[in-house]
Formats: C-alpha cells, sequence, structure tokens
C-alpha cells in the first residue's frame, strides 16, 4: 500500500499540471500536491486511476476525499508558512492534513467520527506524517492548543462557529465553506486589532459540518 513508483509520481504531475490549468499558481501548494501520494488514501487499488482524478472520491463512513482542486485552493488561500500552527477541521482521511505537513505547517487536526479518526492517525503515522490529530467536535475547536495561525475547515458549515473565530491569533486567517447543503460559499476570514474582515471566493459544494453528537 505504501508504494509510490514512477507509475504513481507520473499520474500526479500530471495533477499539478491539470490544477495549474485551473488556475492554482502557488508554486508551494504545487510543490505539496506533487509530493503527497495521495493514491495511498484510497484503500482499494482498483481506484488508482481515480487516485490522480481531479474530483472528489467516497472513502467509506459516508464521506469523501475533497478533489485536488478544492484541497489546492483552499490551501492556497490559507497562505501557510512553515512552522505556522494551523488547526484543520474534518480529518477524514487525511489527505488536506497531509498537504498542509508537506507546507512545513504544525498540523493540529479534528474529526467527528471515531472509527475515521483512528484509520487516519494510523494512515498518517505509517506514512511518516507527524500531525496531532483529535476526535471532537469541530464547532468546539482545540482550546488547549489554541490561539492558531491558520484555520481550514473541511466540511460545509451552516455558519460561521464562533468558537473557532475566537481561537484564531490577531493577524491569523480563517477558510471556510459557508452554507447550507445545497451549496457553500468559500469565506476568507481575516482577525484584526478591532475585529474580523471576510472576502467571498467562490462556490463550493463539501459534506455537512454536523452539529449533533460526535460518533
Ligand atoms: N479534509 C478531508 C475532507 C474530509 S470530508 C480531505 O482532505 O479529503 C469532511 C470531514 O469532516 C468528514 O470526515 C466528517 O466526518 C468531518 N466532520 C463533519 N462535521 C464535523 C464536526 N462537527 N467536527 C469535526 N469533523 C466533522
Amino acid at each position: 500500500m505504501l508504494i509510490d513508483d514512477h507509475r504513481h509520481q507520473g499520474m500526479r504531475r500530471h495533477l499539478v499540471a491539470e490544477l495549474q490549468r485551473k488556475g492554482i499558481s502557488d508554486p508551494a501548494v504545487l510543490a505539496a500536491i506533487g509530493k503527497v501520494p495521495r493514491h495511498q488514501f484510497i484503500d482499494d487499488s482498483a481506484f488508482l486511476s481515480l487516485a490522480y482524478a481531479d474530483q472528489a472520491f467516497p472513502i467509506g463512513c459516508g464521506q469523501t476525499i475533497s478533489q485536488p482542486y478544492t484541497v489546492a485552493f483552499q490551501s492556497q488561500l490559507l497562505a501557510v508558512a512553515p512552522r505556522e500552527k494551523v488547526l484543520e477541521i474534518g480529518t477524514g482521511c487525511g489527505y488536506q492534513t497531509a498537504v498542509l505537513c508537506e507546507l512545513g505547517a504544525k498540523v493540529f487536526s479534528l474529526e467527528r467520527h471515531r472509527p475515521l479518526y483512528q484509520a487516519t492517525k494510523q494512515r498518517l503515522t505509517a506514512m511518516g506524517y507527524r500531525a496531532t490529530l483529535s476526535h471532537g467536535d469541530g464547532y468546539k475547536g482545540l482550546p488547549m492548543h489554541a490561539p492558531f495561525d491558520k484555520v481550514i475547515v473541511t466540511c460545509g458549515a451552516p455558519e460561521l462557529p464562533r468558537e473557532l473565530l475566537a481561537q484564531l491569533k490577531v493577524g491569523g486567517v480563517m477558510v471556510i465553506p459557508v452554507g447550507g447543503e445545497e451549496g457553500q460559499s468559500m469565506q476568507r476570514i481575516v482577525r484584526t486589532a478591532e475585529g474580523f474582515r471576510s472576502e467571498e471566493h467562490g462556490a463550493f459544494s463539501f459534506v455537512p459540518m454536523l452539529t449533533d453528537k460526535v460518533s
């Protein structure tokens, strides 16, 4: 499963070129996507050709691995500098987590679904990525590790979670898709000394950020 041969690397180069054509321009983000072996996040090797297609993919537990373009787009908006503390909400299979690690971030990631949290913790460790993964409710964030330089939410939030905003440093950035199940608008929120400033960056479609008890 942990094989990464010339064929995989070639497919990855094509994916990076495709993302570039679609408008991703940050060299650090493109390099990170070029390094993460995305096929290792998809358990069934029969789906190898889809691992490097620019599309989302079901990963079990009713969840999906995000589309590479979306991961690249959010990472570009986040503009991570090496050693920054980044909180991710919605670990899922850990692909975005791995991209953030390749960008040099100190990553904390929260997942509400316990079996997914456990499987991803094993996978990322086996792959050599050292992120701090936790099982819990993304709406609450991780107050014990706050404040964060950056917060990235990878599920659709019906509204801006206040407790997450409070865990952002002044000068820090949150990238979050806001909206219901019919679709979300990508927002980039900057915390200033006076409050929060937000910009919109287009329409996306994520699985919902759930509010019920963690499972
Ligand atoms: N980051 C992933 C995308 C995962 S899909 C990737 O790179 O592909 C979104 C994830 O958010 C799902 O795993 C889902 O279980 C999780 N999620 C939904 N609501 C949540 C909440 N309130 N707290 C934490 N995780 C949540």
